[in-house]
């Protein structure tokens, strides 16, 4: 065997059983490198030291042998980041709807509604809580 198939032999046998990068792992080094960076500029210690710690924090889920718990946070991570990215999308959609449609939210469970606009005022049902309240459309 030479030297690099060796070394491919040795990081495979180190991996064996262990989590792995994953698209949190992904974000925390972009975070962690932006909060360097960031540092560079505005000389706040508290940047190396957050960068770092988000360092060791990827580390550690790359090494780490509980899968189930990484792959939970990698999916949470998702969920929210998926979350994230549609918030422009509906900011313009709700704009482009703004004349014929009313949004607003419901005082119960902060989901977002719309209702058509006239027709004064009317009982609204929240679909996802059952809530009942009136609103001027
Ligand atoms: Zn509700």
């Amino acid at each position: 065997m030479d030297f690099f198939n060796k070394l491919r032999w040795r990081l495979q046998q180190l991996m064996q059983g262990r989590y792995g990068p994953d698209q949190l792992t992904r974000a925390q080094l972009w975070t962690g490198l932006a909060f360097y960076v960031l540092n560079l500029f505005l000389r706040w210690p508290i940047l190396v030291y957050l960068s770092l710690g988000i360092y060791i924090w990827a580390v550690y889920r790359i090494f780490s042998r509980n899968r189930v718990a990484r792959a939970k946070e990698n999916q949470r991570f998702l969920e929210i980041w998926y979350k994230v990215k549609q918030k422009p999308a509906q900011y313009k959609l709700r704009m482009q709807n703004s004349k014929e449609y009313k949004y607003f939210h419901c005082p119960k469970c902060h989901t977002v509604l719309r209702t058509r606009r006239g027709g004064g005022k009317r009982t609204i049902t929240c679909p996802k809580c059952g809530n009942q309240f009136e609103k001027k459309s």
